[in-house]
């Protein structure tokens, strides 16, 4: 099989099978990112868009794609674990321990990084982020590349992540090559990113790997402040720059509401009521034991409050769809903070802006 892409302004979606990706399609991405461009690919917790992390025009570029601000630096992917010994100063005995257990996976690390990372692609930071996806499609991207890829999510920044190829499209056509198309990713939500350059070490942002299945290895792990925060913190956020950024956020305003299930109910159908009175197109992002008993505009399920994993992979693909539905206001359900509930709330909170009522 030959593939080759006519340059032109449209981005070309090459369907790649997520378990065998085709080599001829693996090696037409690889070149593009040798070359210096942008390549959007799958991995298990959200679509990332890819460049030579070794390159800082490259990386450079990345962050204009995306709007990105140049304070929020992206996660350097790897294939291998020998890389992370080129990338950074130091490994320390905790690294090893947690890159046995979580890698490949939605676990990244933060070390002191070493001088072979130009600092204009880390924003000025004497650290590193540093992940091994659990998902072929990337890490064979990562092999045939010869180099570890910079990566953030492939959306346009503070939009909801990206899901699904189409909504990279829908974010990034006519601004890359390339998106190769592996399906829905399995986990739905960011990875974990984790600072072991500080002592206790510090969860910076929930994700993909919970904090309890981490503080079964690392019992010492602590949650950062603004992990469970209930506003918007700006200050002291050097130590992880994206999380002072606006994120997330559908087109419409978004209220989150708190508490416990009934008052839940019972305030959303009240502001329902509300909004609709005053001639405003409603959404409610309700849960499956919960939809049935709303009216509205529009009503989606982010899933069932049993099944918080599951909710975590249909949150931005829900988010996003809202969107098509052009309401005006989104009324929103919180879930519980357990296991990947963290990770869930932290994105709602964020994606409301903390516009948060609690009940
Ligand atoms: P994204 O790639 O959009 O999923 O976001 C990457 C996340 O990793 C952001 O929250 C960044 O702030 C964080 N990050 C990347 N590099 C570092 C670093 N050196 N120190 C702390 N956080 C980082
Ligand atoms: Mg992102």
């Amino acid at each position: 099989m030959i593939i080759k892409l006519v340059g032109g302004s449209k981005t070309v979606i090459l369907e790649v099978n997520s378990v065998n990706p085709e080599a001829e399609k693996i090696r037409v991405a690889a070149k593009i990112i040798q070359e210096g461009g942008l390549v959007a690919f799958p991995t298990e917790t959200v679509y990332g868009l890819g460049a030579n992390a070794l390159n800082s025009t490259t990386v450079l570029a990345l962050f204009k794609t995306k709007n990105r601000p140049l304070d929020n630096p992206p996660i350097l992917h790897i294939a291998d674990t020998c890389q992370v010994y080129q990338l950074v100063q130091e490994v320390p005995k905790n690294a090893e321990l947690l890159m046995k257990h979580f890698w490949p996976g939605p676990l990244t690390l933060i070390f002191k990084r070493s001088e072979t990372i130009h600092k204009e692609s880390v924003a000025g930071l004497d650290t590193v982020a540093i992940r091994m996806p659990n998902h072929n499609v990337a890490l064979s991207l990562i092999k045939q590349s010869g180099t570890p890829i910079a990566a953030p999510s492939a959306n346009l920044s503070g939009k909801p992540s990206p899901t699904t190829a189409q909504h990279v499209y829908d974010d990034l056509n006519g601004k890359i090559d390339v998106i190769l198309d592996g399906g829905p990713t399995s986990i739905g939500v960011e990875s974990t990113v984790l600072d072991l350059s500080v002592d206790p070490p510090l969860l910076l942002r929930p994700g993909g790997t919970t904090f309890e299945n981490i503080k079964t290895v690392l019992p010492t792990v602590v949650l950062h402040s603004f992990v469970t925060s209930e506003q918007d913190v700006k200050v002291e956020c050097a130590r992880s720059p994206g999380m002072m950024h606006k994120h997330y956020a559908p087109n419409a305003e978004m209220l989150l509401v708190e508490g416990t299930v009934q008052a839940i109910i019972s305030k959303i159908t009240t502001l329902s009521e509300q909004y609709s009175g005053e001639g405003k197109k409603v959404g409610i992002l309700a849960t499956d034991e919960t939809q049935k008993g709303y009216s509205a505009h529009v009503v989606k399920s982010m899933g069932s409050r049993f099944d918080l994993d599951m909710v975590a992979k249909e949150l931005f693909k829900v988010l996003r769809e809202f969107n098509e539905n052009s309401v005006d206001v989104i009324l929103a359900e919180s879930v519980p903070l357990d296991g990947m509930g963290l990770a869930v709330m932290n994105r709602l909170r964020k994606a409301s802006n903390y516009h948060i009522i609690k009940v």
